[in-house]
């Protein structure tokens, strides 16, 4: 994000703002059902030409095969970038090693790297494997050693649960850049002030590198709640009132869904935020449209 505030920045045409960048986040679908909605989502979002797609790495690793596998049939079959997400939880340092030379042997080269959550759950202390990484900061440094990998982490607008503080906070965010991060990519916030205090705390701190906001349409408002809870991302009373009763309303959800991502991330726009992270589950149609507002379509 660039200090610049221009209201009108998102009234602009794509040949007066700077092109803005968009990655797209997917998680391993389960099922053949949801296998298939996910490739269908990957022909639509491609041709978009995102700097890359993301896939997640379950919890406790439980994901790896199908994480690398999606990574690298998506690198060679819609010839987008792909990065693969990867977590230190119940590894030693030389099994997470191997899962690195295994993303380099199949050509991927971007990694979104992190800590990850006990099979507990988010909220629950995090014990690292006796031999292993301990946290991302040391998980960044890991994979520096082991290659020239383009490297994303994660940061939180509103404070990660576990930092006692925000200078805590902050300071991991920096040791990570550090390590030898290029960005950060932000958990899931709905308050843009939120954000825009984060990253003016984080450049005060000495942070230059980005901080990618990270965008959760809200698909179902019941869904994403969960989630937020459970990630410590606060749903404020404005937008709970909006999708107050729409339980059984798709369509009015739908609608009053892609208003509120949309007011979102013109706001950013105009804020000067030229870099956007989706988290799609999978989903292609909020984000298609979310990304034709900002100017981004296939060429
Ligand atoms: P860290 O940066 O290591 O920090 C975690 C906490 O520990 C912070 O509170 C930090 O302040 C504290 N801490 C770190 N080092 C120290 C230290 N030396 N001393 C004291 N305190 C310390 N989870 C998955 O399982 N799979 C995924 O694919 C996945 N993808 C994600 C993508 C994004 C963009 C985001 C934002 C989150 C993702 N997560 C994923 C969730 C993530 O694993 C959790 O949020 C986890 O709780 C923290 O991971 P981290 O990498 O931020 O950890």
């Amino acid at each position: 994000m660039n200090a610049i505030h221009d209201p009108r920045a998102s009234r602009k045409t794509r040949t007066e703002r700077p092109p803005l960048k968009v990655s797209f986040e997917f998680f391993p679908p389960k099922t053949d059902a949801m296998e298939e909605r996910f490739w269908d989502s990957i022909g639509k979002l491609a041709p978009l030409q995102p700097r890359f797609v993301s896939v997640t790495y379950g919890a406790g690793g439980s994901t790896r095969e199908r994480t690398l596998r999606l990574v690298s049939r998506i690198k060679s079959e819609s010839g987008v970038d792909a990065a693969a997400h990867l977590t230190c939880v119940g590894a030693s340092r030389a099994e997470v090693d191997a899962v690195v030379e295994g993303y380099k042997r199949a050509g991927i080269s971007r990694i979104v790297a992190l800590r990850g959550d006990p099979p507990e759950g988010a909220g629950q202390p995090f014990t690292p494997h006796p031999d292993g990484y301990r946290s991302a900061a040391e998980l960044v440094a890991g994979i520096r050693r082991l290659g020239d990998f383009d490297l994303s982490v994660a940061a939180y607008p509103e404070k990660h649960p576990q930092s006692p503080d925000w200078r805590a906070d902050i300071d991991n965010l920096k040791r990570k850049l550090d390590a030898g991060a290029a960005r950060a990519i932000t958990q899931m916030f709905f308050d843009n002030d939120d954000y825009f205090r984060f990253v003016e705390r984080a450049r005060k701190a000495g942070i230059n590198a980005p901080i990618v906001p990270g965008i959760q349409p809200i698909h179902s408002f019941r869904q994403i709640s969960g989630f937020a809870s459970r990630c410590g991302a606060a749903i404020p009373a404005w937008l709970a009132e909006r999708f107050e009763g729409l339980e059984d309303e798709p369509e009015t959800h739908a609608l009053v869904a892609s208003a509120v991502a949309a007011e979102q991330v013109l706001e950013l726009v105009d804020h000067g935020v030229t870099e956007f992270h989706f988290y799609t589950l999978n989903r292609a149609n909020l984000v298609l449209a979310l990304a034709r507002l900002l100017g981004v379509r296939p060429d």
